[in-house]
């Protein structure tokens, strides 16, 4: 469950500009479809259209089919999963912040969480600042493991859609890998909208969609668009 389609989408965020012009894919529930396109070209208004931070102002989007203008910002939560470009983390602990993917979730179910992330190692830590506060010394961690942190909340929740919005791209090389690596097993089975800069990123996607200024100027699985370019 959980096929998203976008069906000749419009928006403007005002009068001056419209920013996506009938924009029209689908992601199959279960598959990752990439949009990737140069700053600017409107891939996050994607997703936070899905989200309803903001309504379409013609066209659709549906999840199974369901508008999802008569679906409440709340039940979408309950069923799509965001890894943002930089996680901001509460000013609580490791734990905390991965229980917060599903509050009612057990002890132990946040630490396999944790483990699978590969943090289980430090889920009682505060985040640097916070820390301060209460006198115990804080972990400052890495851009790495903060997005572990939000890979484990993912994991936790278990939402059946996910999107990863340049989930790596503020990342070095290394650890892009790494994390790409973890994000590839959350993905699988999962509906899953990645927004992405480039091309190389985003190699195992069913489809990749390339949006430039607000239109589908290609689209493909990698070795299609390689072909043509
Ligand atoms: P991308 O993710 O491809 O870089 P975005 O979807 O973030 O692009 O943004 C598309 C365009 O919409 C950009 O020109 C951006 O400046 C503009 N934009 C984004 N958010 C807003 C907003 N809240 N109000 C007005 N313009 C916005
Ligand atoms: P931008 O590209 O403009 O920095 P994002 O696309 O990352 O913004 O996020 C758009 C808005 O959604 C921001 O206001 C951000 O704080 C919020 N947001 C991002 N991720 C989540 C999330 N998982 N839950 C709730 N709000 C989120």
């Amino acid at each position: 469950r959980g096929a998203i389609r976008f069906d000749n989408v419009h928006f403007a965020y005002d009068s001056e500009r419209q920013i996506l012009k009938g924009v029209s894919f689908e992601v199959p529930a279960g598959k990752t479809v990439a949009v990737v396109g140069p700053s600017g070209a409107g891939k996050s208004t994607l997703s936070r259209l899905l989200y309803r931070f903001y309504d379409v102002q013609s066209g659709s989007i549906t999840i199974d089919g369901q508008d999802v203008r008569n679906v409440t910002q709340k039940s979408l939560r309950a069923v799509i999963g965001m890894v943002p470009q930089d996680t901001v983390l509460f000013n609580d602990t490791i734990a905390y912040n991965i229980r917060y993917g599903r509050i009612g979730a057990s002890e132990a179910e946040v630490e396999k969480a944790a483990d699978i992330a590969q943090i289980g190692g430090f889920i009682r830590a505060l985040p640097q600042g916070f820390s301060a506060m209460v006198g115990e010394r804080g972990l400052k961690l890495s851009g790495g493991e903060k997005q572990r942190v939000a890979i484990a909340r993912t994991i936790l929740k278990s939402p059946p859609i996910l999107i990863l919005d340049e989930a790596t791209s503020a990342l070095d090389t290394a650890t892009e890998q790494d994390i790409q690596a973890a994000l590839d097993v959350v993905s699988q089975n999962r509906t899953t909208l990645v927004i992405a800069h480039r091309l190389s990123t985003v190699i195992n996607a069913d489809e990749i969609i390339v949006l430039r200024a607000g239109e589908i100027a290609e689209r493909g699985t990698h070795a299609q668009l390689l072909a043509q370019n």
